[in-house]
């Protein structure tokens, strides 16, 4: 489905156009756009003030697919919990939600799988089955609002997918994420991280938003980037970076990196070493991960003594560098173990269930 068609995906101008050409009165989109964004109810039923005529021919015609919440897992610590939605056509895909000190964050899917084969990530192991329409990474946000009865603050785009990959639709939701009539968050608040695809890069340099970029860099050169990420072998770190540098002078935003650390990989001294060089004089900051290791693959996560040595080194160097706060582990909800296989398995199995 393409996103300007699906109703929910409509920018207010498209919206206006289509209720014209459907014979209503323009100020219906306004209505239209403040239920579905604002309000963000999930049927046409509960839009009260759109006269009964309209909202059965528009549940008719277009129809609004919110994604169930088939199932939510909780954290021990209740701080973080993992919702599992299927969409219209019966695909799962997963979203995170997290309680932090300074608000609350929605980590959400771009795509149902994803294509870019990371060697390290749950995520890609089946491929890319389709792209999320940019409503359907909209109401994972609503959705998750409205069963928490809390304020979302904060969306990062770093669930399963490459949301540069489903490029269109990634900037239609940034849109109607930011829409003063809709949810009205701040660009700011707002991160998308990519495993680097250098000319969409320079292209959302161009759009010039306020939101953080962030790119999954994980090695401290081609060699050892190239045997982690197939992605690394179409573009150099070199070019990577030299985007980034684009997208930081058409912004002024300053660039994320994550390093996720695996055991013996991409943890040495060296590395480290590396990394700082290639780095230096950026304005960016680093975000070190301990991998989360897959049960597909035998990467070790970097015991904790190494991690903190990679810090240190970082640090030393004058490079801004934070370790990831873990959370989620503990129910599949963290970095890198988002798995449609598991998704569709363990809700074939053990059945659907969802307060
Ligand atoms: N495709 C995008 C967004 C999805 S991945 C990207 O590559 O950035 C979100 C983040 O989780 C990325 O930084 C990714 O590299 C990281 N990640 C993937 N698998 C991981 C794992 N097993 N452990 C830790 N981080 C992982």
């Amino acid at each position: 489905m393409n996103s300007n068609e699906e109703i929910g995906s409509m920018t207010p101008d498209e919206l206006s156009l289509y209720i014209t050409e459907i014979g209503e009165k323009p100020f219906r989109a306004k209505q239209l756009f403040s239920w579905i964004h604002a309000r963000q109810v999930s049927s046409y039923h509960e839009m009260t003030n759109l006269p009964q005529k309209l909202r059965d021919y528009l549940a008719e015609e277009k129809p609004l697919h919110v994604p169930e919440a088939v199932r939510v897992v909780e954290s021990e610590r209740g701080d973080t919990k993992k919702y599992l939605f299927r969409l219209f056509d019966g695909n799962v895909i997963e979203s995170v939600w997290m309680k932090h000190r300074h608000g609350n964050s929605v980590c959400i899917s771009s795509q149902v799988g994803c294509n870019m084969g990371c060697r390290f990530c749950a995520s890609t192991l089946d491929g890319c089955v389709r792209n999320l329409t940019a409503y359907e990474m909209l109401s994972q946000v609503y959705t998750i609002a409205h069963m928490t009865g809390e304020r979302i603050s904060n969306i990062d785009v770093m669930g399963s997918g490459e949301p540069l990959d489903n490029y269109d639709n990634l900037l239609r939701f940034l849109h109607l994420a930011g829409a003063e009539q809709g949810m009205n968050l701040s660009q700011r608040n707002v991160t998308v991280s990519t495993c680097g695809i250098v000319p969409k890069i320079r292209a959302l340099a161009d759009e010039h938003l306020q939101i953080t970029l962030a790119i999954s860099l994980h090695a401290s050169n081609d060699e050892k980037r190239q045997k982690l990420m197939p992605v690394a072998k179409r573009w150099s770190i070199e070019e990577l970076l030299d985007a980034c540098r684009y997208y930081f002078d058409q912004t002024g935003r300053r660039i994320s990196f994550e390093y996720a650390l695996i055991a013996g990989e991409n943890d040495t001294e060296q590395c480290a070493e590396e990394l700082a060089e290639l780095l230096h004089g950026m304005n960016c900051h680093v975000n070190l991960i301990p991998v989360n290791p897959i049960r597909e693959r035998n990467y070790r996560r970097s015991g904790r003594a190494a991690v903190a040595e990679f810090d240190k080194k970082l640090e030393k160097y004058g490079i801004n560098v934070t370790i990831r706060r873990e959370m989620g582990a503990d129910i599949d909800g963290a970095c890198g173990q988002l798995r449609r296989n598991y998704l569709t398995r363990s809700i074939e199995h053990e059945g659907l269930f969802c307060d």
